[in-house]
């Protein structure tokens, strides 16, 4: 019995939606998940997670292991209680931030430096699993190992090995009933590699399937053939996670292909930084344009920042440097993209996806 139960509701081409249930809640899918990296998405508190129609945020390992450590999570009742979040949360191993630090790497783990106080930690797929017992996400990550694109194709190959024996002892080692393991396909842009990891995951059998290591350097042409080539491979009654990649047009091409879940930090963090995503593309709210507009940051949009604020209202506290700016805008992000993710379901279930997809497309690959 696996602690997630995937349910595809309807299909449009190899575009699906579909409701996964765990042991403490159910998600819809095609979904967006935000990332709360250290415990918070970025500006936002547990209150407005609901209101931006969150289902599932994401918590990161690296992170909450180092800072305030997964035993003081543990003793809160785990991640969502620690955070006062009534949803559902997700951890990631930590592999891709601890790959980003340059670790050294031997077959049984990495060691890496703390980027908190310098200290030396040694990293596992056994500890990886154990941490996010105690942290306690609904869905737990395996450790896989990331490599850089673009890199040799022998460099992709042992990262695909690694991933693969890690993948197997991080199985062995989950005992959690109540808490998902989803395994993850590495492989870089080789279609052959994605879909060899990909055979080799699904063989070991995991609740979800993760795509990693795409989005880091590739374009979006090379991407999207490693990404078919390991859809290809995993079952049809299983969620398929792509991790780190949330630009609207990745979105709506990666969905286009089967994909189910996504998450990603670029929503926060251009909010942070005054742009704002709207069905018109991207734009800078600090702009002199903007000064005098009374109008929402997109129209179309339903988020409570864009149905009470004007664009020059934000510009504004982004002139002056007030914090507000950026929440405002983080808000608007969020809640964007999991619109975007909602009308994909509605088309999906109305069979006009690709019409969705070539309008978000026309304004968005660029
Ligand atoms: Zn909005």
């Amino acid at each position: 019995m696996h602690p997630v139960q995937f349910e595809v509701e309807a299909t449009d081409g190899a575009a699906r939606s579909g409701t996964a249930t765990t042991a403490n809640g159910s998600y819809t899918t095609p979904l967006f998940m935000p990332v709360g990296t250290r415990g918070a998405i970025k500006y936002l508190s547990a209150d407005d997670y609901a209101r931006v129609g969150a289902q599932i945020v994401l918590g990161n390992t690296y992170h909450l292991m180092l800072r305030p450590g997964s035993e003081l999570v543990a003793k809160f009742g785990g991640l969502g209680k620690f955070a006062g979040w009534d949803g559902l949360t997700l951890t990631d191993s930590g592999g891709f931030q601890v790959f980003s630090l340059e670790p050294k790497v031997d077959d049984a783990g990495v060691t890496f430096k703390s980027t908190y106080d310098g200290s030396t930690i040694r990293f596992t797929p056994e500890e990886a699993v154990r941490v996010q017992q105690e942290l306690g996400a609904d869905i737990q990550m395996v450790l896989d190992q990331c490599p850089p694109l673009p890199s040799p194709p022998d460099v992709v190959r042992t990262a695909l090995e690694r991933t693969s024996a890690w993948a197997a002892r991080a199985k062995a080692a989950h005992d959690r009933p109540d808490q998902a393991l989803f395994g993850i396909v590495q492989g870089g842009i080789s279609e052959s590699m994605r879909a060899e990891s990909a055979q080799r995951t699904v063989e070991l059998g995991f609740d979800g399937y993760g795509i990693g290591g795409l989005s880091v350097g590739e374009t979006r042409a090379e991407m999207l053939p490693a990404l078919a080539a390991a859809i290809e491979h995993l079952p049809d009654d299983r969620p398929r996670y792509l991790m780190g990649v949330g630009d609207p047009a990745s979105l709506v091409e990666a969905v286009g292909l089967g994909v189910d879940q996504f998450d990603c930090v670029m929503q926060t963090r251009l909010g942070r930084h005054g742009t704002a995503l709207t069905s018109t593309g991207r734009f800078q709210a600090k702009a002199a344009r903007n000064a005098e507009l009374d109008e929402p940051l997109d129209a179309n949009c339903p988020c409570d920042v864009c149905a009470r604020h004007s664009r020059g209202y934000i510009r504004h506290l982004l002139q002056v440097g007030e914090p507000t700016a950026s929440r405002l805008l983080s808000i608007h992000n969020v809640a964007w993209t999991i619109d975007l993710m909602n009308r994909m379901r509605s088309a999906i279930e109305a069979g006009r996806f690709d019409e969705l997809r070539r309008e978000v497309l026309s304004v968005w690959d660029t």
